[in-house]
């Protein structure tokens, strides 16, 4: 465990950075791409993006894996905000920024796939409802319904 509190106060150090010249307001706003220097025999199984981003609490890390043959290390590539990326939308309901470059297979009003299958399934009186369906028809990206 260690190693993910040196990422993360390494990716926090970069936030900071960006936050002190005002190009970033909180931690959920960062776009983390980190290469991880890992030997596969004993390493890697331990390290997804996921784990990773919800340690960091960040909105997305993008992993390169590489393999070495001493203690795990790693090395940040880039911390950027993904209010200034066209290819993160802002799910208005979760408020958390989503990777989906393609805009034209976005869900109705920005919502990620999360907050539809919890609106179609937990509220389906909701008024997003509707939309979310037909949405679907034309993106057929959602495989829960
Ligand atoms: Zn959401």
């Amino acid at each position: 465990m260690e190693f993910f509190k040196q990422i993360k106060s390494a990716v926090n150090i970069e936030i900071e950075k960006l936050r002190s010249e005002n190009l970033m307001g909180s931690a959920k706003e960062a776009v983390v791409e980190l290469d991880l220097f890992l030997n596969w025999k004993t390493d890697s199984f331990f390290f997804n993006p996921q784990m990773i981003k919800t340690i960091c609490k960040v909105s997305d890390v993008f992993l390169t894996l590489k393999e070495s043959s001493s203690t795990p290390s790693f090395k940040i590539i880039s911390v950027r905000n993904a209010k200034d990326d066209g290819d993160f939308a802002l799910c208005p309901r979760c408020d958390q920024y989503i990777f989906s470059p393609d805009h034209n297979r976005r869900n109705y009003d920005n919502l990620c796939d999360r907050c539809c299958a919890v609106l179609v399934q937990d509220f389906p009186e909701h008024d997003s409802v509707t939309q979310i369906k037909e949405r679907l028809k034309v993106t057929n990206t959602l495989d829960w319904e």
